[in-house]
């Protein structure tokens, strides 16, 4: 088959211990899933029946971190430390009894955020796929295999900017645990391999500026440094 130009390079991350790469196919986020967050959001009560989703283009991956560019049109860049689940299988309407067999492995990613934009769409009500989605806004780790680490109930999820601890929380303070997440996922879109699934962020979210240099950690699974452009 012809192409009117050459096609795209795929975006991928690495998988620890193995030399095969992990193809992403797209990226989705949830909103408010711990409930510390959600009240320094200015949240109200979470509510169980409407996770709030959000996507991010694949190609806003920045495979292991390194050097990050301070987006274009916001002044204030947010980091948003967070679980990355990565499926190796999908479907529709999966039941939560199934669903980690859909998961091929965990990371840990930023889920980088213009505050700026996403507060003034939220105000009018507006999408706030310029505030998520941009450039280089989904910084991920190396991945760990399922079948080698299983799959995580508890784990320390952190980060430090410049040396400094921002955000510390378990991953079992999630309101909805990885398994619901992929159920409720699937009401709404066809789940497939290649899908990254951004968990939510703890308490903590703030600023990163122009040179500030951060390190995430999912304690025992994986770690993600880097440096604000
Ligand atoms: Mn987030």
């Amino acid at each position: 088959m012809a192409f009117v130009f050459d096609l795209p390079s795929i975006p991928a991350t690495r998988i620890a211990g193995s030399d095969a790469r992990f193809a992403v196919h797209r990226i989705y986020c949830i909103g408010r899933n711990y409930a510390e967050h959600a009240r320094e959001m200015g949240a109200q009560a979470v509510s169980r029946d409407h996770p709030v989703f959000f996507m991010k283009p694949a190609d806003a991956i920045v495979p292991e971190g390194g050097e990050i560019p301070y987006p274009s049109a916001t002044r204030e860049l947010h980091h948003e430390v967070e679980m990355v689940v990565a499926l190796s299988g999908g479907g529709r309407d999966i039941a939560p009894a199934r669903a980690l067999d859909c998961v091929f492995g965990y990371g840990v990613g930023l889920d980088l955020t213009r505050r700026d934009l996403q507060a003034a769409m939220k105000a009018k009500g507006l999408p706030w796929d310029v505030a998520k989605g941009f450039d280089g806004s989904a910084p991920v780790s190396v991945l760990r295999a399922a079948t080698e680490i299983g799959h995580p109930q508890h784990a320390r999820l952190s980060l430090e900017v410049n040396g400094e601890v921002r955000q510390d929380a378990d991953i079992a303070d999630m309101i909805f645990a990885v398994p619901e997440l992929i159920a409720e996922l699937s009401k709404l879109f066809e789940l497939k391999a290649g899908d990254l699934i951004f968990t939510g962020t703890p308490a903590g979210v703030g600023p990163l500026e122009r040179g500030d240099t951060f390190r995430a950690s999912l304690q025992g699974i994986a770690e993600l440094a880097g440096r604000v452009t």
